[in-house]
């Protein structure tokens, strides 16, 4: 038989140079957090988010957390958030006593339902949190006029998002607030990683505080007091240099990695249309007015059942294609401390049951690809 290696889902980006930037952030001795690669790390990110106050952290869940806690949040305020989405992006609310109250997503772009949005918001809301799934944005002018009209915050997850625009607006530039992911999941990692970007200035102070374990240590360590203190409540968010080293490196093959993951999109989506059309599959939905950044390719199988056939299919050909996510209004805790909106979330009960990922990373070859698209195209759905 000829070797046939399994294609994994997902395999971590090398980028060149980061053993190198690894090697000299350990060798400088300066390995704590906020050292020169961090900084070099912020100027590499800050343009690709659009300009906003970036504070690297030690991974999005934790950048959701310091969201949390500069909304100043109290228990029983209530977080309007996607059901369909990460566990990461409801936690950092509820850790503050919040009630999450799960919102709908759109059966086109499986982003929260801006159409919903108004009819669950109260007295006690104090913020919508939006997913941009796959990278493709959510409908922000409506988000955001409502949000504006009810005096809410507007927080980004955006941890799929980075290089995507809204209208010609770079993703993670339109919120009060946006978290970042560098997990080794994503586009750009260093294994565990993420940032908060601040797009309104007057959180930024605060930020720095909450992100140094309380104190006012980022403004001693600029001269600006002489001594620092204590200030607010707080935790430790801030990652080593020596990840911020890996992920200068990254950034810096953006470009590229950028362009290999979209080729790998294009060349599914373009290559397995008529094979969808024909067996009722749905592939993903980007509207005009959005560009992705080629974080997720899905398929939208026409039953469970398909689903199920359609993963051991590819199992068989020793491809991996997981699904997620299980939706969270139901689920163990958010069915325990959450809310659900109105009419309930049954796009979110559907998609997640029909949702598949293929193989996507800026890494597999175009060997790996064709074998993908034979293994998907010889598959048959029940209809
Ligand atoms: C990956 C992800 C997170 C969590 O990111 P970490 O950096 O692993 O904490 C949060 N939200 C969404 C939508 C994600 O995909």
């Amino acid at each position: 038989m000829p070797e046939r290696p399994t294609i994994p889902f997902t395999t971590p980006f090398h980028a060149p140079g980061e053993v190198k930037y690894v090697t000299e952030s350990i060798a400088s001795g300066q390995t704590s957090g906020d050292g020169p690669f961090t900084r070099r790390a912020v100027e590499l990110l800050t343009p690709l988010v659009g300009g906003g106050t970036c504070l690297l952290t030690t991974s999005c869940t934790h950048a959701l957390e310091m969201s949390a806690l500069l909304l100043d949040l109290e228990p029983g305020d209530e977080v309007i958030v996607p059901s369909f989405t990460f566990v990461s992006s409801v936690n950092a609310f509820v850790l503050r006593g919040a009630v999450p109250v799960f919102v709908d997503v759109r059966p086109d772009t499986l982003n929260l339902d801006e159409a919903r949005l108004e009819a669950a918001i109260t007295p006690r809301t104090k913020a919508v949190v939006v997913v941009h799934y796959g990278g493709v944005g959510c409908e922000m002018d409506e988000i955001t006029t409502i949000a504006a009209r009810h005096g809410i915050a507007v927080v980004e997850d955006n941890a799929h998002g980075l290089g995507g625009s809204y209208k010609g607006r770079v993703l993670g530039s339109i919120g009060a607030m946006a978290t970042q992911s560098f997990h080794a999941t994503k586009n750009v990692s260093c294994g565990e990683g993420g940032a908060i970007v601040l797009n309104d200035p007057a959180l930024v102070e605060r930020a720095e505080i909450i992100r140094e374990k309380g104190t006012n240590r980022s403004q001693f360590f600029r001269g600006m007091v002489d001594k620092y203190r204590w200030m607010d409540v707080g935790s430790s968010y801030l990652p080593s240099d020596i990840l911020a080293a890996q992920l200068c490196a990254q950034l810096e093959t953006f470009a590229a990695i950028q362009a290999r993951r979209h080729e790998i999109w294009d060349t599914y989506h373009h290559e397995l249309a008529s094979w969808a059309v024909g067996q009722g599959v749905a592939r993903p939905t980007v509207p005009e007015h959005c560009e992705h950044p080629a974080h997720v390719y899905y398929l939208l199988l026409p039953s469970l059942e398909d689903r199920a056939a359609f993963i051991a299919a590819l199992a068989a050909q020793d491809i991996v294609a997981p699904f997620h996510y299980v939706p969270l209004h139901d689920s163990p805790v958010g069915a325990r401390l959450g809310r659900t909106a109105l009419g309930g979330c049954p796009v979110t009960d559907d998609v997640s049951s029909r949702l598949v990922r293929l193989p996507l990373f800026a890494g597999l070859d175009q060997g790996d690809v064709e074998r993908v698209l034979e293994a998907v195209t010889a598959f048959r759905t029940a209809a």
